[in-house]
């Protein structure tokens, strides 16, 4: 038996029930893995509220989390047990322990501690396909990030800055801007209280945005084309206020040609190859200190309702990391 939090029915943060739970041998081609550090993420949210379906019920929740290879399931070559690893695996990460397939697994460096891997796995190597291949970020590229302190919104501040794009972002309160302004962002609008393309428009004296990652949804995405320049790209990565519903692509036409992806970061991963690469890029840019891993809340397993409340409430920053 390992402790794990699961979900019996969908709903609120209450229904993460945290429990002993019967755990198999690895099967072909999947590693078991003593989990160290476990990494929270909105997505979590999403399938415990039943915006997107787990493929049954009860499940345990979580997709991303570190730790020590345990054992080896038949036919895994390249790992062995004691190798620090860690992975973007669907669902069951909130857990002590845990079978992973091998294809998701990634070794770690030296340099990289379980916590951060932890902390940045799903949100780095999402960063990594929002700026390197959902739109290509170049040098002298205005873009607009929102939700800038959030777990991706810090990272893809600093990344975005490292590769030399002014960067906008938004925050919910002054202290949250406070934090975008000192991790990349070059100007932070409030868009609670400010219009906040009418913010853009005068900041780029009306020239706009290349590409509006947006990772916020409902609230954000019809206002968020007022901000990008003909022929520029809206990412629409997530939806943390909503799903986008009846997207009318005729706005597209009327605001300048513009591009539209809902991308997600299995379709990015889905071969080793890609998976190394991007591994690879985001530990570089951590290990030359150009993006730092702020991990600014922590908690036990077991604490993992109260972190839910938080994170869909508003009230985080950066990553938080959950420890079994
Ligand atoms: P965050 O830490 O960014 O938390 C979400 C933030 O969204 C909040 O802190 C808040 O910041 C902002 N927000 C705006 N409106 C709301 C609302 N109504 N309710 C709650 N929050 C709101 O989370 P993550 O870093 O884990 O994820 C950020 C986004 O990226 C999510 O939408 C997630 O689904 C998406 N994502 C997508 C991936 C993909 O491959 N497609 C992969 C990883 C993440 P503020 O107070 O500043 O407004």
């Amino acid at each position: 038996m390992v402790a794990a939090v699961r979900v019996h029915r969908y709903g609120g943060p209450e229904v993460l029930t945290y429990e002993d739970v019967d755990l198999p041998p690895p099967a072909p081609g999947e590693i078991r893995v003593r989990q160290t550090a476990i990494g929270v993420n909105y997505i979590d949210t999403y399938f415990r509220s039943g915006q997107y379906q787990a493929p049954s019920l009860p499940f345990i929740s979580g997709n991303e989390a570190a730790g020590e290879v345990a054992s080896l399931g038949q036919g895994v070559a390249g790992f062995a047990p004691g190798d620090r690893v860690a992975y973007v695996a669907g669902l069951g990460c909130y857990a002590a322990e845990r079978n992973v397939p091998v294809a998701a697994a990634v070794k770690l460096p030296d340099g990289v501690s379980d916590e951060d891997a932890a902390a940045m796995m799903l949100k780095g190597l999402t960063v990594e396909y929002l700026l390197h291949r959902s739109y290509k970020v170049r040098s002298g590229d205005t873009i607009l990030v929102h939700a800038a302190a959030g777990g991706v919104g810090l990272i893809l501040s600093q990344w975005a800055k490292h590769l030399g794009a002014t960067v906008i972002g938004t925050a919910g309160t002054e202290e949250k801007a406070a934090l975008a302004k000192a991790n990349g962002c070059d100007h932070v609008i409030l868009y609670r209280q400010d219009d906040f393309p009418a913010r853009v428009r005068e900041i780029t004296d009306g020239k706009l945005c290349a590409a509006v990652y947006d990772g916020v949804g409902k609230d954000t995405v019809v206002q968020s084309l007022d901000c990008i320049r003909p022929h520029g790209v809206l990412v629409n990565f997530g939806s943390a206020s909503g799903p986008v519903e009846n997207f009318n692509l005729g706005l597209l036409s009327a605001k300048g040609s513009l591009y539209v992806t809902r991308p997600t970061l299995n379709s990015f991963t889905s071969t080793r190859e890609t998976l190394d690469e991007m591994a690879a890029n985001l530990f570089g840019v951590v290990a030359s200190g150009a993006v730092k891993i702020a991990i600014n809340r922590r908690a036990k397993l077991a604490e993992a309702a109260d972190i839910h409340r938080a994170l869909e409430g508003r009230e985080t920053t950066g990553a938080i990391v959950m420890t079994p």
